[in-house]
């Protein structure tokens, strides 16, 4: 007999009634080091005052207005992102997949209304991911994900990860945009080189089209900057957001600039619940500490210490573990022993971490884990090689 939760999961038997910064309780009682944040989402750790705040008091005054009417604290969270990125226009979303499929309309209606018609197609690369839509999944467009769930939406060029010369070749007068993710979050932790993206970017000026990035994943402090481009001092003309802006609260959003919006008019697009007071209240609180003068100081200063410890950890466990990868607190554990049985070994050492494609362990802790935190995850983490290096 089916579930009465569709089992499209394969779910640990692990069941948190409560978290507490970096800390997750098991029902048990048990205390799991959270090296995942719920892929990436909560980046403030679990019940961030500020966070539980900014929610209670919105709850308290109004939960959901449509966007037919005025949304105050969309229009601070959007000017907040406006001034900090460089983005002049903000459309929100609820989850990044939502973030994906604006981005894809936005390039294709960009090129409608320049009498280009043609230019749809959309170049993407292997091992990304873009969400599980139907545009989400053709974008990737891995077999995995597009099996039996065909027709699959036309105009994505699939090309080979970091493949430039394949880009030079593959770029027509039916191109609309590059859609790359920075550092390859689900595709194993695999950051895109500074002078590779200064290149793409500079391919795509050429060619004259549109360059998006989804930093679903990457954005919002995780690699230490509040942007992951920001590293290769590059900026897109479109870029997606989600998972870390919300906290924890269902919130995406699409950035752009006013050039690359411009097709973008009244009636184009919509969403019942996206930009809803809740999720924008947090999205502020969130964007308002991350943004803050030396928090990304202290994330970067914490990614240089945890990257310290997990170096000698491979370099202890090299039956286990291959190497370190990975920008900020956006950290991969390329894996000899099987990836699963590791995460596996982590949950019975009380330390949470997220496998990724390519038989890497994601680590994705919260961007305000302390320095102890960082000794006692990889404590466990050496604890969980320990064990699997016995076997
Ligand atoms: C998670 C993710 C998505 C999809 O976001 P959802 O909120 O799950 O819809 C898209 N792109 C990247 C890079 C992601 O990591």
């Amino acid at each position: 007999m089916i579930p009465s939760v569709l089992p499209t999961y394969n779910r640990a038997p692990l069941n948190f009634e409560k978290g507490e910064g970096a800390w997750l309780i098991e029902k048990d009682g048990r205390r799991f080091l959270d090296l995942g944040s719920g892929i990436a989402v909560n980046a403030l750790g679990h019940a961030h005052p500020a966070l539980v705040e900014a929610l209670t008091d919105q709850a308290q005054k109004l939960w959901h207005v449509s966007n037919l009417y005025e949304i105050p604290q969309q229009q601070a969270l959007a000017d907040k992102l406006v001034e900090t990125s460089f983005a002049d226009t903000v459309f929100f979303t609820n989850s990044g997949t939502e973030a994906c499929e604006l981005a894809v309309k936005m390039a294709r209606k960009y090129w409608f209304e320049k009498d280009q018609p043609e230019r749809v197609d959309i170049i993407t690369y292997s091992g990304s991911f873009h969400g599980r839509s139907s545009a989400g999944i053709a974008a990737a467009g891995s077999e995995k994900m597009v099996h039996g769930f065909g027709p699959i939406l036309g105009g994505f060029v699939h090309l080979d990860w970091l493949d430039l010369e394949a880009t030079k070749e593959a770029i027509s007068d039916k191109t609309a945009a590059v859609l790359v993710e920075p550092v390859q979050g689900e595709g194993g932790i695999r950051p895109m080189p500074d002078a590779d993206l200064k290149a793409l970017r500079a391919l795509c000026d050429e060619a004259g089209i549109l360059l998006i990035l989804d930093e679903v994943q990457c954005g919002v402090g995780r690699t230490g900057r509040l942007f992951a481009h920001e590293w290769a001092g590059i900026t897109p003309d479109i870029m997606m957001v989600a998972k870390g802006i919300g906290g924890g609260f269902p919130l995406g959003a699409v950035l752009a600039t006013e050039e690359a919006a411009s097709g973008m008019t009244a009636g184009t697009h919509g969403s019942t619940y996206g930009g809803n007071p809740l999720g924008c209240a947090v999205g502020k609180a969130v964007l308002d500490i991350v943004s803050a003068p030396g928090f990304l100081d202290g994330v970067n200063a914490r990614s240089g210490l945890l990257r310290q410890r997990l170096e000698g950890l491979v370099a202890s466990y090299p039956d286990v573990f291959e190497g370190v990868r990975g920008a900020g607190l956006m950290l991969g554990l390329k894996c000899v022993k099987p990836a699963g049985d590791v995460v596996q070994a982590g949950y019975d050492a009380q330390v949470i971490t997220v496998p990724a494609a390519d038989n890497v362990v994601r680590l994705l802790p919260p961007l305000t884990l302390s320095d102890a935190e960082i000794h006692e995850a990889v404590d466990r983490l050496e604890q969980a090689a320990q064990s699997l290096q016995a076997d």
